[in-house]
C-alpha cells in the first residue's frame, strides 16, 4: 500500500497515512493540533535489491575497509603460514 504524507497548514506537523489508493483521504487532521493537513507530493518507498545497495555505497568505503583490516594481525597474509612448522622438525 502506498504511503500518504499531509502537512499542517498551521504548524507544518507531518502526519502520515498509509492505506490504499482508492481510500486516500484529500485532507486530513493534524494529530498535534486537529487543524486541517493538505497532501504533499513525497517520494516514494523503492525497494533495492543487494546489488544497488552494495553500488550505492560510497566509494570511500572499500579504502576505509582496506584501511581497517590493515591494522589488524588477521588480515596478514603470512599468519598461518608462520605457525606451520615442517615435518622434518616432528619426531
Ligand atoms: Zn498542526
Amino acid at each position: 500500500m502506498p504511503t500518504y504524507e499531509y502537512r499542517c497548514r498551521s504548524c507544518a506537523a507531518l502526519s502520515v497515512r498509509v492505506c490504499k489508493v482508492a481510500d486516500k483521504p484529500k485532507t486530513v487532521r493534524c494529530e498535534r493540533c486537529g487543524r486541517r493537513a493538505v497532501a504533499i507530493i513525497s517520494g516514494g518507498a523503492v525497494r533495492l535489491s543487494n546489488a544497488s545497495k552494495v553500488a550505492r555505497l560510497d566509494p570511500k568505503y572499500d579504502k576505509m575497509v582496506d584501511a581497517a583490516m590493515k591494522s589488524t594481525q588477521h588480515a596478514e597474509p603470512d599468519r598461518l603460514l608462520k605457525k606451520m612448522k615442517p615435518f622434518s622438525s616432528d619426531k
